[in-house]
């Protein structure tokens, strides 16, 4: 995600039929998970909306162009496939994600207008990194500010006796469970592409 040289992309033909693909997320909550929202990992940090798209922007001065750009970084990023991702920094939440509109489509994956998850499911950042799997969490860390840590209970008791602070924790599956009935989506069970 984001490291694409530009030269490769094309517009997509199917853009007129939402293109399925996968991103993952940061998280973060409220104590009481009441108010719980998926974050770009990498940009303006801005939540993506509930029940409702998001709608990708550019903010490369100078001019203005329409979004997604080629040879342009704007619009919401997916991969074709799962394994990619397993190098973004600090992943919370991994998914499917339905996109339109205008799509551009590169070597990995796509850069779409407009977006919304739709199967989501909490993944252990160590285990995935480590193994390429989301892992099983168990626990989701809640740090200050609200940002959302979920743990497999192997990473979670190694973050623990290596003194990581680790926040407040929550049971994994009351977040998951909040996650999903916030954006309305069901649990993605396998990291199988479903189409
Ligand atoms: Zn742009
Ligand atoms: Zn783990």
């Amino acid at each position: 995600m984001g490291t694409i040289p530009a030269p490769l992309e094309t517009f997509s033909a199917s853009a007129t039929d939402p293109i399925l693909a996968w991103r993952t997320w940061t998280l973060a909550g409220s104590r009481d998970l009441g108010e719980v929202r998926l974050l770009p990992i990498a940009g303006d940090g801005k939540p993506w909306p509930v029940r409702d798209p998001a709608r990708a922007a550019c903010r490369r001065p100078p001019r203005h162009h329409i979004v997604p750009g080629f040879g342009c970084r704007c619009g919401l990023h997916a991969t074709r496939a799962p394994a990619p991702l397993r190098r973004t920094r600090d992943p919370a939440v991994l998914g499917t994600v339905a996109l339109w509109g205008r799509v551009v489509e590169h070597e990995h994956g796509y850069r779409g207008e407009f977006g919304y998850p739709q199967r989501l499911r909490l993944a252990c950042y160590l285990c995935f990194w480590q193994w390429g799997v989301p892992g099983a969490c168990e626990v989701v860390a809640r740090r200050f500010g609200g940002r959302m840590v979920p743990l497999c209970g192997p990473h979670s008791e190694l973050s623990l006796r290596y003194g990581f602070r680790v926040g407040r924790l929550l049971p994994a599956h009351h977040v998951e469970q909040a996650l999903l009935s916030t954006y309305a989506v069901d649990v993605l069970r396998s990291v199988v592409p479903q189409r």
